[in-house]
């Protein structure tokens, strides 16, 4: 009753243990995680459970899902506690005693880890994975229900302890149980909404067939995603759907890859050995966190100024009181100003500046709320352009970032 290699699973469903996940104290992250994986190495899940630390209601709960699917997958209730019940319940439907194991007793000893006398026990017959960021073990076992081939992986709770297990462990594993394989390509758009963008390739989403294409937005950023599902022998046909794709909106696109848009910036400064800095109102740091969220940041950030009131525009980035009165802290001179003066007293080779009326109050007659102007200050000198967001306060403040990065990421393409 060890591992059945030739087992294919066709069907998932993740039961998430834990009372905590049931009155709101935490999210359930771990299923998002697995169904995630799980559909990067081709295996479909039909079901997400949460059940709480209950004998009754989680035995209920694990052989209507055997019954439906050929794979179940519990995380949490593998601790040394009284409340942790999983492995019992699992052990119990599939009709064998839980054991210790020695060669993860002596794991933890090594580690030094002391647990309990009894304890951790996994299912007798059971494939386990080490976990090596805490002390409750992973478990695959296979078995019959009702005369068919059945599965049930047991994972930690924590995500600190599933994850790490999963990725390591337990996917390869996993893979080897999979009928396909999928592969996902991903096409990157910013300065365009997710409907436009989505109209210039209609036809193509119409068209499509083996490959496919699915969008998604978040405030200054479209992804098409390009998938197809491959079986032993399939050829890889996802080369000329991106290419049609960047036929038809290529200037909107800054990635086919994994990147987001901080780090095709951060890149294009690494590799031409420059650097930038930020000068930001409205949006008071997001844009140079934005960079400093990406590891070796320093290597090209200089640093910046949040000037939010008029005041700090003028004494930090000598902003002339004449252009804060005549044309507002909103408007391209002030922005110019700001950009060419950070660059100055940073010593960066770009500068981008950031002011606008991020809202829900404010905004005049000219220039409503979700009016953003930013400016790219570089050796050859500056510009400023003026944009127009929707959306609430934090949408408008996550789209100005996007949009200033482009601008970066242009600045510095175009020369
Ligand atoms: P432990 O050995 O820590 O007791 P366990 O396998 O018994 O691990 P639980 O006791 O069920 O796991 O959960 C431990 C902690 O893991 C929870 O308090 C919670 O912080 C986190 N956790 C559990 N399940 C999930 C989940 N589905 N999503 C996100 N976090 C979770
Ligand atoms: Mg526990």
């Amino acid at each position: 009753m060890t591992s059945d290699d030739r087992m294919i699973f066709r069907s998932a469903e993740i039961i998430s243990v834990g009372t905590e996940l049931l009155v709101g104290q935490i999210v359930d992250t771990n299923a998002r995680f697995l169904s995630a994986q799980l559909a990067e190495i081709g295996l479909s899940t039909y079901r997400h459970v949460v059940v709480g630390d209950n004998l009754e209601r989680l035995d209920k709960a694990m052989r209507r899902a055997v019954s439906e699917n050929d794979l179940v997958i519990t995380t949490g209730g593998l601790g040394p506690t009284e409340d942790d019940i999983t492995d019992v319940v699992t052990a119990r439907l599939i009709g064998v005693p839980l054991v210790s194991n020695q060669e993860i007793k002596s794991r933890l000893d090594d580690r030094g880890r002391t647990t309990p006398p009894n304890y951790p026990l996994i299912p007798e017959g059971s494939l386990f994975f080490h976990n090596d960021t805490g002390t409750a073990p992973g478990s695959l076992t296979f078995f019959t229900f009702e005369g068919q081939q059945k599965a049930i992986l047991m994972l930690p709770g924590p995500p600190s302890e599933m994850e790490p297990m999963f990725l390591q462990y337990v996917r390869p594993v996993l893979e080897k149980h999979s009928m396909a394989k999928f592969i996902h390509r991903y096409v990157r758009l910013t300065g365009i909404g997710e409907s436009r963008s989505e109209k210039m390739i209609r036809d193509l989403i119409e068209r499509q067939g083996e490959v496919t294409i699915a969008p998604y937005a978040s405030p200054g950023e479209v992804v098409f995603r390009v998938s197809q599902r491959l079986e032993h022998g399939d050829e890889d046909k996802t080369d000329a759907t991106v290419e049609a794709i960047i036929e038809r909106v290529g200037e909107f696109v800054f990635e086919v890859g994994p990147r987001n848009l901080a780090e095709v910036v951060y890149d294009l400064l690494n590799v031409r050995e420059e650097t930038c800095a930020f000068a930001e109102s409205c949006t008071a740091g997001l844009l140079s966190s934005s960079i400093a969220a990406i590891p070796g940041a320093s290597k090209v950030l200089r640093g910046g100024f949040v000037v939010y009131n008029d005041e700090m525009k003028r004494s930090l980035l000598g902003v002339p009181v004449d252009i804060l009165m005549r044309e507002g802290a909103v408007s391209a001179a002030c922005v110019r100003v700001m950009a060419e003066n950070c660059r100055l007293r940073t010593g960066a080779d770009y500068a981008v500046a950031i002011s606008g009326f991020a809202g829900p109050d404010g905004g005049t007659a000219d220039n409503p709320v979700g009016t953003v102007y930013i400016a790219l200050a570089r050796c050859s000198g500056v510009f400023a352009k003026r944009f127009f967001f929707r959306g609430g306060r934090q949408r408008i403040l996550k789209q100005s970032v996007a949009a200033a990065l482009n601008l970066l990421r242009k600045g510095m393409i175009d020369g």
